[in-house]
C-alpha cells in the first residue's frame, strides 16, 4: 500500500493506472486511502459494497473509489395491463425522500383496487443527432435532399455495426449551413446511446464521402440527450407510453379523501395550467421522482430522468369518477447494456422479471417501460390525491423528518 501511496504522491503513477498493477477491489482501495489522505475525509464508508466490480471497473466508473449506498423501498402490488407488462409487481424505488415510498404505494393500491393501469407503447426509438457544416445554404438543401434519397443505403450500413439495432428513420433539421440528422433506432433491450451512436459515426461517414458535408460533432444536441428539450415532448425519444386508470367516486373518497371534481381540478390548476405559466416541458406532478428511483434502483442512466420527466398527466371527469391518464413522450429505459449487470441493480430488474435479454429482443425493455409508466401513474395520483385533501404537508411532516 506505502509503495501505491507513495508514487501516486509522486506523481510517477496515476490514479487510472492502478488497475494495471492491482485488482479491481485492491485498487479501489488504494485509490480511496489516497483520496482521503490528499482530503482528509474519512472515507470507509465507500468501502463497504456487496457488487462485484471486476466489470464495473472497466465498463461504468473510471478511478473508482467505493460505492454510495441508496436505500431501496418497495412499492406494491401495482396491477400493469399492458402489451409486454401484464400481472403484478413490486416496484423497487431507490431513494432518500422520506414519503416517496409510501406515496407511490398509495398509488399502487389504487390502480389494483380498479382493476388495474392499462398501458401502452406509441413509439420506440432511440435518437442520436450528428450535426454537419455545410458551404451555405443550398449545399445544405442538396445534403439533407441525399440523405432522403439513400437512406435505405444509410440504414444498411448503420446496421452492420449492431447485432440488435434496426433503423428506424432519418429525421434531416437544418439552421442556416448546419445540417442535423436526428436518426432513430430500435435498440431492442438496451436503452440504446452507446449503439446509436457508433452506428452515427458510421451514417456521417458516408455523408460526408458522398457530399462533402463536413461532420462537426457526433451529437449536435438535436438527439437531445440529457436537456431539457421540446422536440423530446413532441416527437419522442426511446418509448413514449401511456398510462391510464379510470377511478370511481367512490374509489377516490375511500382512497384519497377527495372527490373526483377536486381531483380534476387540482390537476387543471396545478399540472396544466401552473406548467404552462412556469413555462415548464413536464405538465406533472412529481413523474421524476418514481423515474429517479425506479432508474437508480435498476441501473438506468439516472441522467435521462431530464426527459423522462416531460410527462403530461391528464385527469378527465367521466360519469360516476374520472379516468387519469399519464403520457411519458421520452422514456430511455434498458434491460441490458448500461448499468443493468450490477448486481444490486440486475436483482432490481430480476424483481420484475425483466433482467436481461427479452425473447423476443425487445420485450424485456418494452415491459420494463409499461411498468416504470403505471408506477407514475400511481405516483401522480397519489401526489394529486394528497393535495387534493391537504395532507401533503402532514404526510411529509410524519415522514419525512427525523
Ligand atoms: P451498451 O452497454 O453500450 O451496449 C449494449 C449491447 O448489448 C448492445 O450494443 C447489443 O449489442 C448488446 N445486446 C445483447 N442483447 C441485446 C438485446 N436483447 N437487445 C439489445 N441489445 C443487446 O448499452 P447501450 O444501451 O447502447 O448504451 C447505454 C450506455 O450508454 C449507458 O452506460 C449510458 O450511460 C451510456 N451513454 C452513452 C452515451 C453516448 O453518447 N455514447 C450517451 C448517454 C449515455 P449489439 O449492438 O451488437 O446488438
Amino acid at each position: 500500500m506505502q509503495d501505491y501511496l507513495g508514487r501516486l504522491k509522486k506523481g510517477t503513477l496515476k490514479l487510472y493506472a492502478l488497475e494495471q498493477e492491482l485488482t479491481p477491489d485492491e485498487a479501489v482501495k488504494v485509490r480511496r486511502t489516497f483520496i482521503e489522505e490528499e482530503t482528509g475525509a474519512d472515507l470507509a464508508p465507500l468501502g463497504k459494497y456487496a457488487i462485484g466490480i471486476e466489470r464495473v471497473v472497466k465498463r461504468n466508473c473510471e478511478n473508482m473509489i467505493g460505492t454510495v449506498q441508496v436505500p431501496v423501498g418497495v412499492a406494491g402490488p401495482l396491477a400493469v395491463a399492458g402489451e409486454y407488462a401484464s400481472g403484478s409487481y413490486y416496484l423497487p424505488l431507490a431513494t432518500t425522500e422520506g414519503a416517496l415510498v409510501a406515496s407511490v404505494n398509495r398509488g399502487c393500491s389504487a390502480i389494483t383496487r380498479a382493476g388495474g393501469a392499462s398501458v401502452r407503447i406509441l413509439r420506440d426509438g432511440m435518437t442520436r443527432a450528428p450535426v454537419f457544416s455545410c458551404r451555405d445554404v443550398v449545399h445544405a438543401a442538396d445534403t439533407v435532399r441525399w440523405v432522403s434519397e439513400h437512406t435505405d443505403d444509410l440504414k444498411r450500413a448503420a446496421e452492420e455495426t449492431t447485432r440488435h439495432g434496426r433503423m428506424l428513420g432519418i429525421e434531416p433539421i437544418v439552421a442556416g449551413t448546419s445540417v442535423y440528422l436526428r436518426i432513430a433506432f430500435d435498440t431492442k433491450d438496451a436503452m440504446g446511446m452507446n449503439m446509436v451512436t457508433i452506428a452515427s459515426e458510421r451514417i456521417a461517414v458516408l455523408v460526408e464521402e458522398a457530399t462533402g458535408a463536413r461532420p462537426v460533432a457526433l451529437s449536435g444536441n438535436v438527439c437531445t440527450d440529457k436537456k431539457p428539450a421540446a422536440i423530446n415532448s413532441i416527437l419522442g425519444r426511446g418509448k413514449t407510453v401511456v398510462a391510464g386508470i379510470g377511478l370511481s367516486d367512490d374509489q377516490v373518497r375511500e382512497i384519497f379523501k377527495t372527490d373526483a371534481a377536486t381531483l380534476a381540478e387540482v390537476n387543471t390548476r396545478k399540472n396544466l395550467i401552473g406548467s404552462a405559466r412556469a413555462g415548464a416541458l413536464g405538465f406533472n406532478a412529481q413523474a421524476a421522482n418514481i423515474i429517479a428511483a425506479i432508474y437508480i434502483a435498476c441501473g438506468q442512466d439516472p441522467a435521462h430522468v431530464v426527459e423522462g420527466s416531460s410527462c403530461i398527466t391528464t385527469v378527465d371527469p367521466v360519469p360516476g369518477g374520472v379516468y387519469v391518464a399519464v403520457t411519458l413522450p421520452a422514456l430511455q429505459v434498458g434491460t441490458v447494456g448500461g448499468g443493468t449487470g450490477i448486481d444490486t441493480q440486475a436483482a432490481c430488474l430480476a424483481m420484475l422479471g425483466v433482467g436481461g435479454g427479452g425473447t423476443p429482443p425487445g420485450s424485456n425493455s418494452r415491459a420494463f417501460a409499461e411498468i416504470i409508466a403505471a408506477g407514475v401513474l400511481a405516483g401522480e395520483l397519489s401526489l394529486l390525491g394528497a393535495l387534493g385533501a391537504g395532507h401533503l404537508a402532514r404526510a411529509h411532516a410524519t415522514l419525512g423528518r427525523g
